[in-house]
């Protein structure tokens, strides 16, 4: 990243505008009233070859007869003539271009875009835009755009992919409370996209949190990168479920990637905060700016009403923070500061009775308190007690404290007094709510960041005892069939290549051939069709388990032929694949997806009923380590099978997470050639007995 170019773009000291007008009522009037009325301090250079004067500043015919140096132009002109004056800021040595300007790729003008962006990269200029409303920031007092005003002053930064959207929420910072220092429009995202904001974000000294609305990203694998590197805390709210050709897709890794699960996957392992909707968005934007992230489960809550008590102990487990007692000795303490009637546990319920001492005496002791990890304050208003009063005690007993490094999180539920103890405590930087369980989302906010840092911070190491050559040697001799369907045979001596603990399998093409076969591996033996033409075999009847003898061999052998050829009589059989019976253990089943977002991504779940009818998988994107395999495993809803439930032996999760690590990294270093990929099923056996790849599958990128 070039920072001293979007320094130039996002932070000029001189703006052009091109196509200022005199005129009430256009854009390129908005744009320089606006930045008059914001009260910028650079230099504002109208440019209009038709006026000499525009809003009492001096104009000029183009960039080019610009005195003084130029960071940054607004570009407001038709799309048409956006191409020359690329060219003249270029000339002109202007850094950064913000294309207002609609009429691009947005209405299929793609090839118009590319030429601007083309322009300016010959230049050494940055694209923002085009298709935009602009950028606004608090700090420099600077309202580039025809939004009409800069937003309610605050930490976080917006970047939005939809302007209308930008908008709504300049003037919605003011209504709700929440506090942006800059907003920015990204648009058709022809140069500078989501990571480059994030990257810019990242070491901007006025931006406490990245708060993003997300329509699509451009390049997945940087911005993850981008975001692990920012230090900050980001939050994104992603539109639109990607259906990402699912129905197309050949497997069933495919059908289950559909429904923005990948996303979710990639925002996790980014360590970015996800926004369930536009009020959510405001509302965890607002803790993840002015709090620091909860690093452990306790979460205490003080409350003087047992009803929002309860109601943030059910959000608590809803968002993933269920609540537990606090120790003795904090309830002994807490004691203190309530009626003989109160309680002490979690929720601690200091009662109706409650004014500010025991509000700022039970926040004092339990902030600091090491059992705590997070603090939720809650607040009914009554007839007898001062909001304001009270959300003074709870900032003062919160400085009183010295701690800064866990989180406070309050709601006030009541009427004008308590709006106006919340917005007291915002602006002395306590984030509080009208709702209990919104509270409560919040905190659940602080301590997601904290977790998923945790996970994005996880280095993967390559493991380096692979044969990618053997691998690319197999695909080649596939390719070269004209095929992309590897059979199982195929697929496993990959698979093997990567250190997956595959079955013993092997191809025989007689009868003969079978039973030798089958004595070498050793009874009982598994035989199955092998056809590029039948992907499903058991659909086929092409699998026989559990064969004893040499007759039930032959007799299998015939069997499955004369079943093959019911089912598709024209299949080209290559023969019958003999292997090793694994023993009976818990099944599951791993596979893979190209996501046309983040490349090559890895599906895990339980096999059987629980991936077909329950769709209980998740998804990461590769390569991932064997620590974030374990994560994986423990992410699906029916991890409790495989930790030994109901009095069974607990799997080897250990090998588990081995062998979705080492299959991460074949699916991504083969990212080139493989489409899709699956192992189904995976047979994991008791602790330190490992697990077994019984069946595996590729199939190739068409090229
Ligand atoms: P397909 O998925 O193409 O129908 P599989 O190879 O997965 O065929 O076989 C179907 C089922 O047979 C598997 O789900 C598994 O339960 C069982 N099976 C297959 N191969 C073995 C094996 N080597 N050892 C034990 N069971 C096996
Ligand atoms: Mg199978």
């Amino acid at each position: 990243m070039d920072i001293e170019v979007l320094n130039g773009l996002l932070r000029p000291k001189a703006i052009a505008v091109i196509g200022a007008s005199n005129a009430p009522g256009k854009i390129g009037y908005t744009v320089v009233k606006n930045l008059i009325d914001s009260n910028y301090q650079g230099d504002i250079y109208p440019i209009n070859p038709g006026s000499d004067e525009i809003l009492g500043l001096k104009a000029y015919p183009s960039v080019l007869d610009v005195p003084g140096d130029i960071d940054a132009a607004a570009v407001v002109v038709p799309a048409k003539y956006v191409p020359d004056v690329t060219a003249q800021c270029g000339q002109k040595g202007v850094k950064g271009l913000i294309i207002i300007a609609s009429g691009f790729s947005e209405v299929g003008f793609t090839d118009l875009e590319e030429r601007v962006v083309n322009t300016a990269r010959e230049h050494g200029m940055r694209v923002l835009g085009p298709n935009i409303v602009g950028i606004l920031s608090n700090s420099d007092s600077c309202n580039a755009s025809f939004a009409p005003f800069l937003p309610l002053p605050g930490k976080a930064a917006l970047v939005s992919q939809s302007g209308a959207l930008l908008i709504a929420m300049d003037a919605a910072t003011y209504t709700r409370r929440v506090g942006f220092d800059k907003l920015v429009s990204i648009g058709n995202m022809s140069d500078v996209n989501f990571a480059d904001m994030v990257e810019w974000l990242g070491q901007d000294e006025n931006t406490a949190c990245i708060s993003l609305y997300i329509e699509g990203l451009k390049n997945g694998p940087k911005f993850i990168q981008a975001a692990r590197d920012a230090g900050k805390p980001i939050i994104a709210l992603k539109s639109g479920v990607s259906a990402h050709g699912a129905a197309a897709a050949a497997s069933h890794t495919g059908s289950l990637a559909g429904s923005g699960q990948v996303y979710d996957a990639a925002f996790q392992q980014a360590g970015v905060v996800r926004a369930a909707d536009l009020n959510n968005l405001f509302d965890r934007t607002l803790a993840l700016s002015l709090q620091p992230p909860m690093q452990g489960d306790n979460l205490l809550i003080v409350t003087n009403g047992g009803g929002v008590g309860v109601l943030a102990t059910d959000a608590a487990e809803r968002y993933g923070l269920p609540l537990r007692f606090a120790p003795e000795d904090v309830q002994e303490e807490l004691k203190k500061h309530m009626p003989a009637f109160g309680s002490a546990k979690n929720p601690v319920d200091l009662t109706g009775m409650a004014g500010m001492d025991w509000y700022q005496g039970s926040t004092r002791y339990a902030f600091a308190h090491d059992w705590v990890d997070g603090l939720v304050v809650l607040y009914c208003e009554t007839a007898m007690t001062d909001p304001v009063e009270i959300a003074q005690g709870i900032k003062q007993a919160i400085d009183e404290s010295g701690i800064t490094d866990k989180p406070v999180v309050v709601s006030f539920v009541g009427g004008e007094q308590s709006a106006e103890a919340r917005r007291w405590l915002v602006e002395h930087g306590i984030p509080a709510y009208d709702a209990p369980d919104m509270a409560i989302n919040a905190i659940a906010a602080l301590r997601e960041y904290a977790r998923n840092t945790a996970e994005a911070t996880t280095p993967f190491q390559r493991h380096a005892d692979v044969d990618e050559a053997k691998a690319r040697e197999i695909i080649a001799k596939v390719r070269a069939e004209n095929s992309t369907s590897l059979t199982e045979v195929e697929s496993k001596v990959i698979f093997e290549a990567y250190g997956l603990p595959v079955a013993t399998t092997r191809l025989a093409t007689s009868e003969d051939e079978a039973v030798k076969t089958a004595e070498a591996i050793g009874y009982p033996v598994v035989m199955k069709i092998m056809s590029p033409d039948i992907l499903h075999k058991s659909d086929a009847g092409g699998v026989k388990v559990d064969i004893q003898d040499e007759a039930s061999v032959r007799e299998a052998y015939t069997t499955i032929l004369a079943n093959a050829k019911a089912y598709k009589a024209d299949a080209h059989i290559l023969g019958i694949a003999i292997q090793e019976m694994a023993p009976w253990g818990t099944e599951v089943i791993l596979g893979s997806i190209a996501d046309p977002t983040f490349g090559p991504t890895v599906m895990f779940g339980l096999g059987g009923i629980f991936v077909e009818i329950l769709k209980d998988v998740t998804f990461r994107v590769a390569p991932v380590s064997a620590d974030q395999g374990m994560t994986m495993i423990n992410a699906i809803k029916g991890a409790p099978i495989l930790k030994g439930a109901r009095g069974e032996e607990p799997g080897d999760l250990q090998a588990l997470s081995e062998v979705l690590s080492r299959y991460s990294q074949m699916i991504h270093e083969l990212g080139d050639e493989i489409q899709e990929s699956d192992a189904n099923p995976v047979i994991v056996y008791p602790e330190g007995k490992g697990v077994k790849v019984v069946d595996a599958r590729i199939i190739l990128k068409e090229k």
